[in-house]
C-alpha cells in the first residue's frame, strides 16, 4: 500500500468490489481514503476493453467535486475536458433560441465533460497510484452471504470479505441476491446514436468549420421525440455528437451496435441543415454507435437480506442521458458507502450498508426523475411558449442536486440515520 496520499487509519474492514467502471473504481478510491482494504475485480481481460468504449460523459458539480479530494485528478481532467460553460440551444429547424449559461454553477464545484475513456484512465491511474489491488479477467458468477461475511464466486473460486459491493453496471448479477429474483433489463423506449471523431474532419467544411475553429462549442437542437447535441473539445481538435431518439428495438442480448450514417440521416430529415451536414460529414470508418438505453424500474432496495451485499452505480439505478447524472450519482454512491463504513466500524458493517441505502435512496430516485422531466420538456416542447420565454427550454439545474457534498452530508446525517435504523430494529 502506498502511503503518500491522505488516508484514515486502517479500519480492518475488507471490501470486495465487483466491476471496475466509474462506480467501482471510485468506490475503491473512497474506501482506500477511509482506510478499508479493497480487492477490485473486473471481468475484462485488459483495461483497453473498458477505455475504448464510449464518448462524451459528464460529471456535474455534485459528482466532480469529489475528484478534488483525489490529489492531481481534477487538474488532469480539466486539461482534457470541454472548455465551455454554456449550451446553445436551437429549434430543430435551425433557429437559435437561447444560450444557457452554467457560469454561476462554478461556486457549486467543477463541471467535467470529456471523453469517457480518457477520464476513466485518469481515475484508474489514481487508483493504481494508491496501490489498490485491481484484478482483471475476474468474472463473478455468483454472490453469497451469512451474518458474518459476504462473498463471490469468481472464476469458479469462492472469495469472502466483510462486504461485497456490486458495481457491475446495468446487467448486474448482484441484483438477484438483492431482489430475490432475476429481473431482466428492459428497453427505455429510447436509443442514442453517438460518435466521436477528429475536429479536422469539419475544418474544411464551410457550413461546419465554425464548430471547430474558434475553441470549444456546445450546442443542441431540440425537436419532436429527438434531441441532437454536438460539442468540440481540446480547442476544436476533437468533435462529438449524440442524438437520443425513440426506439423499440430488442435489448435482450446486446445493447451496443455499430450505427449507420444513412440510418441517422433518416431521423434528422427536415432538420437544421447544420445537423444534417454534421451527420453527413461523419467518417464512415469512425466509431458510430447505436446505443440502446437499457432501463430498470426503480428497485425496492439496493441491499441484500443480511445487508452484506450492496448495489451501486448503474447496477442500482440506470440513468437516462438527459439527467446528466448517471456518472455523478455513481460517484456519490461510493463516497457515501465508504464514509458510512468508516462511521459504523468493522463490527457494524450491516448497519453501515443500511444507512447507505437510507441516505442514497430518495436522492437517487429524485435525480432519475429529473432526466425524464428534461426529456419530456425537450421532446414535447411547446414552441409558442418557448418563443415568449426561451429559458423554458433550459436544462433543469437545481441546487439541491448540484450544490451538494455527498461526503459532508453523510458525516452530518450518519448518526441520526443509524439511530433511527437501530430504533426500527428494536421495534421489530
Ligand atoms: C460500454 C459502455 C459505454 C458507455 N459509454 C458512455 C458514454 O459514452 N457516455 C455516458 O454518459 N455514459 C456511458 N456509459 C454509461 C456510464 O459509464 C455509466 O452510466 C456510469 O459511468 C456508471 O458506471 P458503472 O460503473 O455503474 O457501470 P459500467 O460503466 O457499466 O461498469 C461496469 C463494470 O463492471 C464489469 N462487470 C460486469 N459484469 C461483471 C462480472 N460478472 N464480473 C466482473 N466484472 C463485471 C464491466 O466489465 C464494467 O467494467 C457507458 C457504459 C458502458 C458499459
Amino acid at each position: 500500500m502506498m502511503t503518500d496520499f491522505p488516508r484514515r487509519p486502517p479500519s480492518g474492514i475488507s471490501v470486495i468490489i465487483v466491476g471496475a467502471g466509474f462506480a467501482g473504481v471510485s468506490a475503491a478510491i473512497e474506501c482506500d481514503r477511509k482506510g478499508h482494504s479493497i480487492v477490485l475485480l473486473d471481468k475484462t481481460e485488459t483495461i483497453e476493453e473498458i477505455t475504448r468504449f464510449g464518448d462524451i460523459i459528464s460529471f456535474d458539480p455534485n459528482g466532480a467535486r469529489n475528484f478534488e479530494r483525489w490529489p492531481g485528478v481534477i487538474e488532469a481532467m480539466q486539461k482534457i475536458a470541454r472548455q465551455t460553460s454554456w449550451l446553445d440551444l436551437y429549434h430543430w429547424k435551425g433557429e437559435f433560441v437561447t444560450r444557457q449559461s452554467f457560469a454561476e454553477e462554478k461556486k457549486w464545484g467543477p463541471r467535467i465533460n470529456g471523453h469517457r475513456g480518457e477520464l476513466y484512465s485518469i481515475i484508474l491511474q489514481h487508483a493504481k497510484d494508491r496501490g489498490i489491488d485491481i484484478r482483471l479477467g475476474q468474472r463473478v458468477t455468483d454472490y453469497f452471504e451469512d451474518g458474518e461475511k459476504a462473498g463471490v464466486v469468481v472464476n469458479g473460486q469462492r472469495m469472502t470479505a466483510d462486504i461485497v459491493i456490486a458495481a457491475e453496471g446495468v446487467r448486474s448479477r448482484g441484483r438477484k441476491i438483492v431482489l430475490g429474483f432475476d429481473d431482466k433489463p428492459k428497453s427505455s423506449g429510447y436509443a442514442v446514436y453517438r460518435c466521436w471523431f477528429p475536429g479536422k474532419v469539419l475544418a474544411d467544411n464551410d457550413k461546419l468549420k465554425h464548430l471547430v475553429v474558434n475553441g470549444d462549442v456546445h450546442c443542441g437542437w431540440i425537436g419532436p421525440d429527438l434531441h441532437f447535441l454536438a460539442s468540440s473539445l481540446k480547442q476544436g481538435s476533437e468533435f462529438n455528437w449524440v442524438f437520443t431518439h425513440v426506439d423499440d428495438g430488442d435489448i435482450e442480448e446486446n445493447w451496443q451496435f455499430p450505427g449507420k450514417v444513412e440510418d441517422c440521416l433518416k431521423y434528422v430529415e427536415g432538420w437544421s441543415p447544420i445537423v444534417q451536414e454534421i451527420v453527413k460529414a461523419t467518417p464512415r470508418n469512425g466509431r458510430l454507435i447505436d446505443h440502446k438505453l437499457v432501463f430498470r424500474d426503480p428497485l425496492p432496495t439496493f441491499i441484500s437480506p443480511k445487508a452484506r451485499i450492496v448495489l451501486i452505480g448503474d447496477a442500482a439505478h440506470p440513468f437516462l442521458p438527459t439527467s446528466i447524472q448517471g456518472a455523478s450519482q455513481s460517484i456519490e454512491d461510493g463516497v457515501v458507502l465508504a464514509a458510512s463504513l468508516e462511521m459504523a466500524g468493522k463490527r457494524n458493517v450491516p448497519l453501515a450498508v443500511k444507512a447507505y441505502e437510507k441516505i442514497r435512496y430518495e436522492r437517487v430516485h429524485k435525480a432519475q426523475a429529473l432526466g425524464v422531466k428534461t426529456r419530456e420538456k425537450w421532446h414535447k416542447a411547446n414552441w409558442d411558449k418557448i418563443r415568449e420565454d426561451p429559458e423554458a427550454i433550459h436544462l433543469t439545474r437545481e441546487a439541491w442536486l448540484l450544490n451538494f457534498d455527498a461526503e459532508k452530508d453523510c458525516y452530518e446525517r450518519y448518526n441520526d440515520v443509524a439511530a433511527s435504523l437501530k430504533g426500527e430494529q428494536a421495534r421489530l
